[in-house]
């Protein structure tokens, strides 16, 4: 006889978002975390998150390990920097933050199941895999924290026309003399698909990434003069830039990575992940998952605001980036991104420059069409 099990909800998959769920609904509901993985971490991911909603969150101070005040921008040709007195965002440590997290879960109530994977749903039930026994698992709900390639959202006839990147990522062995400030690049001809990351984590580790391909990555590897011979850690992974659509069916919800929650700028979701998660709490507790989508609505905008960026982005050749470059490094320009700049809430960024006649008009001369992009 198969073993069979019965919970209020059902999480499947504890990553960062699963994790944070279980959090929230642990001192509520029955909860049990169903992770494929016999232990937390190994993703492709800086961990690069906004500070103000890490603090909001209340995630674990122990998983971060640095500090981010500052960025400076570089195209080709030219290089710009915007700082603020204090840090703006966080460097974590992704495997620290998934295990604090189920941790405090497991403190809380939570049942977690290590090394079992969810193969698919049967009557109504979840089937599960966990070395060589196979067990069922009933719930009044059911979550797919599961991640990109996420086996809930395919029982569910999820669909998506998303833009799927592969990233690549190394922790290299260097000199880094600005530990509070990451640096982004932007230039085509290095790769034409994605900006190019530094962020350090100390004077002598930084990570490095980009999406596309490995030599992509490599070529920007020896523009900043590091050693491939001094990488100590590669790492690879996906994600996919788009809406994966319904989130929801009947007692079933998709959250994370999953539901495709991930900001098409700059491709992290954990922070949307976790906001949505508290939208997903919500609608549990009333007992009904279908004013979940609804309560993201805010997520939804950002991300479709984030995915007409990303046209912009492959719209313009590298000299057209090279004269926005000029337009961002002006003080005026400076002066609108620092006072508006939000780590998590690219639109009000980027409208409070569309917001500025001079910004406008200048970007307009560079760029005819942007207003089509835009609005
Ligand atoms: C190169 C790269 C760099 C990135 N950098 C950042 C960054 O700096 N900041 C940021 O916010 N985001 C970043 N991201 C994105 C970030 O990694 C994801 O948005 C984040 O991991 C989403 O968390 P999640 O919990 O939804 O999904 P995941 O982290 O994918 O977790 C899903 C979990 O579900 C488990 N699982 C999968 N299938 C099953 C199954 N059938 N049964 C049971 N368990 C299952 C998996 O083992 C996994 O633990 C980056 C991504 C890449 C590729």
């Amino acid at each position: 006889m198969v073993k069979l099990m019965r919970y209020d909800v059902a999480i499947i998959g504890g990553g960062p978002v699963g994790n944070y769920l279980a959090n929230l609904l642990a001192s509520e509901f029955k909860v049990v975390v169903l992770e494929a993985k016999n232990s937390f971490g190994g993703k492709a991911c800086t961990g690069i998150m906004g500070a103000e909603n890490y603090e909001k969150l209340n995630l674990p101070k122990e998983a971060i390990i640095n500090k981010l005040r500052g960025a400076v921008f570089y195209s080709r040709i030219q290089s710009f920097e915007i700082e603020r007195p204090t840090p703006q965002a966080y460097v974590v440590d992704r495997k620290l933050l998934e295990r604090k997290l189920a941790e405090n879960a497991i403190r809380h109530g939570a049942e977690y199941y290590m090394g079992a994977r969810f193969l698919g749903f049967k009557n109504r039930k979840a089937i599960v895999q966990r070395f060589n026994e196979k067990f069922e698992i009933e719930a009044d709900f059911y979550v797919g924290a599961d991640g990109l390639n996420s086996k809930v959202a395919q029982e569910i006839g999820a669909r998506t026309d998303a833009e799927f990147l592969s990233g690549y990522e190394v922790e290299v062995v260097g000199d880094f003399n600005r530990t509070d400030f990451v640096e982004i690049w932007v230039n085509k001809e290095i790769n034409n698909e994605f900006f190019m990351w530094l962020a350090p984590i100390n004077n002598f580790n930084a990570r490095l990434g980009t999406f596309g391909t490995y030599d992509r990555l490599f070529r920007f590897l020896k523009l900043k003069l590091l050693k491939e011979t001094n990488i100590v850690e590669i790492k690879a992974g996906n994600v996919g830039l788009g809406f994966r659509k319904p989130w929801v069916k009947g007692n079933i919800a998709l959250v994370g990575d999953a539901a495709l929650q991930i900001k098409p700028l700059t491709a992290g979701g954990i922070v949307y992940g976790m906001l949505c998660s508290h939208a997903l709490r919500y609608s549990i507790r009333r007992g009904n998952l279908k004013m979940y989508e609804d309560l993201c609505k805010d997520i939804k905008k950002q991300i479709s605001f984030g995915l007409r960026i990303r046209r912009l982005f492959k719209a313009l050749n590298q000299d057209q980036i090279e004269k926005f470059f000029e337009i961002f490094s002006s003080d005026e320009a400076k002066n609108v991104i620092e006072t508006y700049a939000d780590f998590d809430d690219h639109k009000k960024t980027i409208s409070a420059i569309v917001k500025n006649p001079k910004l406008l008009a200048r970007g307009l001369r560079v760029f005819p069409m942007l207003l089509r992009y835009l609005v």
